[in-house]
C-alpha cells in the first residue's frame, strides 16, 4: 500500500509551486535589502553626545527632523561636509539625512536641544521639525504574510488529499470524490491463476465455481440460478486472500479492480460514498469484471458496535455500498462479483451478509503441515536450489507460518545464498531465513515453542477424547493446534447441534468436555497451564446458570434469579444463605464434573497418548482421524 502511496505521490510535479515559492522569498529578500539601504546607506548612525558637541555646537547642523517620535535625523550645512574631517565617511552623501540616532522621548530631547543651544546667539538656534512617515512595506508585509501562510498551508493540506484520492489533476476538489482502484484487465496481464495458489483446495472448489459462473452465465441463467453477487474471504493476514482473488480473475479471464476499504475512509463527509458510487460505476463499464475489496472491516463494520457520532461517515459508506450491490443485477448483463476480504468477519454488520450480498462466505485459514509443503513447493520453483532440499522437512519446521511468512522465507533464503556468494540455495540459508522470520515475528504474535506445542496437543485431545465418549456432548469434526489470532492456541471445532433447548445432561457434559483440556493437563504433566482460562470461563459461567438461572439444582430448588447477570442491580435478589449456597453448589458441581472427566481419560490414557502424538505431526486432525484411532463413536451423531 505505502508504495502504491509513493507512486501515486510521485505522479504530481511539486517543483513549480516551490519555484513560485522560492520567487515570493527573493523578492521578498530583495525588498527589504533595498528598503533597508535606501534609509541608512548614505545615513550614519550616532548618538545624542556626539552630536551635541562635534556637530551642534560646532554649528554644521542645517536641519534636525524628529521622526515618527523616536528617531532624529540630522542634516549637515553642505559646506561643513565637504571640508571637516568628521564627515569623512558620509562626504559623499549630497542629500541627507547624514546621520541618525534614536531618542527615548520627544519631551526630553526637546529639552536637551533647549539646553543645548542656551549660549548659542538666536539666529543660529535650530528647531526640529517633525514627521509622520508611513513604512509602507512592513505595513504591507504584516498582513501578506500571514495570507502566504494560509496558502501554503492550504496548496500542502491539499496537495496530500490529492494524492490520496489518487487525482494527478490540478484541481484538489475534483479528485476527492473518485475510487482509484488498482486495474488490471485482461488475462495477459493477470499472471497469477490457480496453480500459484497452493494448499486451500476447498476454497478454491468454491471459488471456482463462481468463475464457471463468470465464464458461462448463460448455463446459469438459463435455469434461472441467480449468480452470485459477494463472496467474502475471511482469514488470518497473509494466508493468500488477495492471491486467491487475483487467481480467480486471471482464471475467469475478466478485469480485475483491486482496492482496500481503507482507502474509503476520508475526513470529508460523503467522499467514502462517492468513491463507492464511482467504482461500481467504472465496475459496470468493464464487466464482466470482478472488484475486489480488501479489509472491508474498513467500512463494513457493525453500526451497532460504533456508537460515536464520528463514525456517521463510515456509515454512510456502508450505505452506499449496500445500495450499490442491491442495485445492479448480476443476471441482466453487467456480471460484476464483489470480493471482499476480512480477518475480522465478526466485526462486519450483519446487513453485509444478508443474502444478495456477501452470503457467500470462504474461509481462508492458515496452512497445515501439508498446506505449507504445498506452499513452499509453489516458491521453492522460482528458486535456484541445492540438491536436497525438501519441501515437507521446511514445512514442519514452519508452524504456525501463513502464505506470506513462507513467501518470506523463501526471499530471506535466496538474499542470504547471494550475501554468501553461493551458487545454489541450501539448507542452511533456509534455515537463518526461517530464524530471521520467526525473530520478526516474535513480536508481533505469539509463536508456540515445542514444550508448549505439546501442551497444546494434549490440551486439545482432552477436549476432544471427552467430546467423543460424551453421550451428549457436540460431535467432534477438526482439532487444530495451528494457533489462530490473539487468543486460541488451538481449538476443537464441534459440530453445533441446531438446539433450543439443553437437558440437564447436556450441560453436564459439556461442562465436561470443556473441562478436559485443564484435566488432561493436571493428569500428563502434574503441572497446569493458563491455557484453560476461557474454557474455565465457559464452564463457570454454565455452572452457575445451571443452579441459579435454570433451577437445575436440587438444594437451591427451581429458581430462576433472573438478576444474576444484572451489573446494575444495587442488590442480589437472594439472601445472603442462598448466595453462599449456590457458591457452595457450583463448586461441588465442578468437582464432580472434574471427577468425572479424570476417570474419562485415565480410562483412554493409550489412546490419548497415540492421538497427541499425530496432532503434534499433522497439527490437524478430522473426524476421521479419530474413527480411525478410537473406532467409531459409541453415539449416534444426530
Ligand atoms: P492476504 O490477502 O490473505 O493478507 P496475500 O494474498 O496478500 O494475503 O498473500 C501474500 C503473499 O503470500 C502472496 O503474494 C503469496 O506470495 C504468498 N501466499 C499466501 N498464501 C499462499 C498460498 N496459498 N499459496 C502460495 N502463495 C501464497
Ligand atoms: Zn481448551
Amino acid at each position: 500500500m505505502a508504495e502504491q502511496e509513493k507512486k501515486r505521490f510521485g505522479k504530481i510535479p511539486p517543483k513549480p509551486r516551490f519555484n513560485l515559492l522560492w520567487m515570493y522569498l527573493i523578492i521578498m529578500v530583495i525588498f527589504f535589502g533595498w528598503t533597508y539601504f535606501s534609509e541608512s546607506g548614505k545615513t550614519k548612525e550616532t548618538d545624542w553626545r556626539t552630536f551635541k558637541s562635534e556637530m551642534l555646537l560646532k554649528g554644521h547642523v542645517s536641519e534636525i527632523v524628529v521622526v515618527n517620535n523616536e528617531r532624529v535625523e540630522v542634516h549637515i550645512i553642505s559646506d561643513t561636509l565637504a571640508k571637516a574631517a568628521i564627515h569623512e565617511e558620509i562626504r559623499n552623501a549630497r542629500t541627507g539625512p547624514h546621520y541618525t540616532f534614536t531618542i527615548g522621548s520627544v519631551d526630553f530631547f526637546q529639552n536637551q536641544l533647549e539646553e543645548a543651544q542656551q549660549e548659542m546667539p538666536n539666529n543660529q538656534k535650530i528647531s526640529p521639525k517633525f514627521e509622520t512617515r508611513v513604512n509602507w512595506f512592513s505595513n504591507i508585509l504584516s498582513w501578506l504574510l500571514p495570507i502566504f501562510i494560509i496558502v501554503f498551508v492550504w496548496l500542502f493540506i491539499f496537495r496530500r488529499m490529492a494524492g490520496r484520492a489518487g487525482g494527478a489533476g490540478g484541481n484538489p476538489f475534483m479528485n476527492t470524490g473518485k475510487a482509484s482502484p488498482k486495474i488490471i484487465e485482461g488475462k495477459d496481464k493477470i499472471d497469477v491463476n490457480f496453480n500459484d495458489v497452493a494448499g486451500l483446495d476447498e476454497a478454491k472448489e468454491e471459488i471456482m465455481e463462481v468463475v464457471d459462473f463468470l465464464k458461462q452465465p448463460e448455463k446459469y441463467k438459463k435455469l434461472g440460478a441467480k449468480i452470485p453477487k459477494g463472496v467474502l474471504l475471511t482469514g488470518p493476514p497473509g494466508t493468500g486472500k488477495t492471491l486467491m482473488a487475483k487467481a480467480m480473475a486471471g482464471e475467469a479471464g475478466v478485469a480485475f479492480f483491486s482496492i482496500s476499504g481503507s482507502d474509503f475512509v476520508e475526513m470529508f463527509v460523503g467522499v467514502g460514498a462517492a468513491r463507492v458510487r464511482d467504482l461500481f460505476k467504472k465496475g459496470r463499464e468493464k464487466a464482466p469484471c470482478i472488484i475486489f475489496i480488501d479489509e472491508i472491516e474498513a467500512i463494513g463494520r457493525s453500526r451497532s458496535m460504533s456508537k460515536t457520532q464520528t463514525n456517521d461517515e463510515r456509515e454512510n459508506t456502508l450505505n452506499q455500498l449496500l445500495v450499490e450491490m442491491d442495485g445492479f443485477n448480476s443476471n441482466d448483463g453487467e456480471t460484476v462479483i464483489i470480493l471482499a476480504a476480512t480477518n475480522r468477519p465478526d466485526l462486519l454488520d450483519k446487513a453485509l451478509l444478508r443474502p444478495g450480498r456477501f452470503d457467500r462466505q470462504i474461509l481462508i485459514d492458515k496452512p497445515d503441515v501439508t498446506g505449507r509443503r504445498d506452499i513452499f513447493k509453489v516458491h521453492l520453483k522460482k528458486l535456484t536450489l541445492a540438491e536436497g532440499i525438501d519441501p515437507e522437512e521446511l514445512a514442519r519446521q514452519t508452524p504456525g507460518f501463513a502464505g506470506a511468512e513462507i513467501a518470506n522465507v523463501c526471499n530471506e533464503a535466496a538474499i542470504h545464498a547471494a550475501r554468501k556468494k553461493k551458487e545454489v540455495i541450501d539448507m542452511d540459508d533456509f534455515i537463518s531465513a526461517i530464524d530471521r522470520v520467526i525473530g520478526g515475528l516474535e513480536k508481533r504474535n505469539k509463536l508456540i515453542s515445542p514444550k508448549e506445542k505439546k501442551i497444546i496437543a494434549y490440551h486439545e485431545t482432552g477436549h476432544a477424547v471427552c467430546g467423543w465418549f460424551l453421550e451428549n456432548a457436540h460431535p467432534l469434526v477438526k482439532v487444530s493446534i495451528i494457533p489462530r489470532g490473539e487468543a486460541a492456541l488451538g481449538f476443537a471445532q464441534y459440530l453445533p447441534k441446531e438446539k433450543n433447548l439443553y437437558t440437564k445432561n447436556e450441560l453436564l457434559d459439556t461442562i465436561c468436555m470443556t473441562l478436559g483440556g485443564r484435566v488432561i493437563e493436571d493428569l500428563i504433566f502434574k503441572d497446569i497451564s493458563t491455557g484453560a482460562q476461557n474454557d474455565l470461563e465457559r464452564t463457570t459461567q454454565m455452572a452457575y446458570a445451571m443452579i441459579a438461572l435454570y433451577g437445575m439444582n436440587k438444594k437451591v430448588g427451581p429458581f430462576s434469579f433472573k438478576d444474576l447477570q444484572n451489573e446494575y442491580s444495587m442488590r442480589q435478589p437472594y439472601s445472603e444463605e442462598t448466595a453462599n449456597m449456590i457458591d457452595d453448589e457450583a463448586r461441588k458441581l465442578m468437582q464432580e464434573c472434574y471427577a468425572r472427566t479424570v476417570t474419562l481419560l485415565n480410562e483412554h490414557m493409550d489412546k490419548i497418548h497415540e492421538i497427541a502424538a499425530e496432532l503434534m505431526e499433522k497439527e490437524v486432525m478430522y473426524k476421521v482421524d479419530f474413527d480411525r484411532i478410537l473406532g467409531e463413536r459409541p453415539f449416534a451423531d444426530d
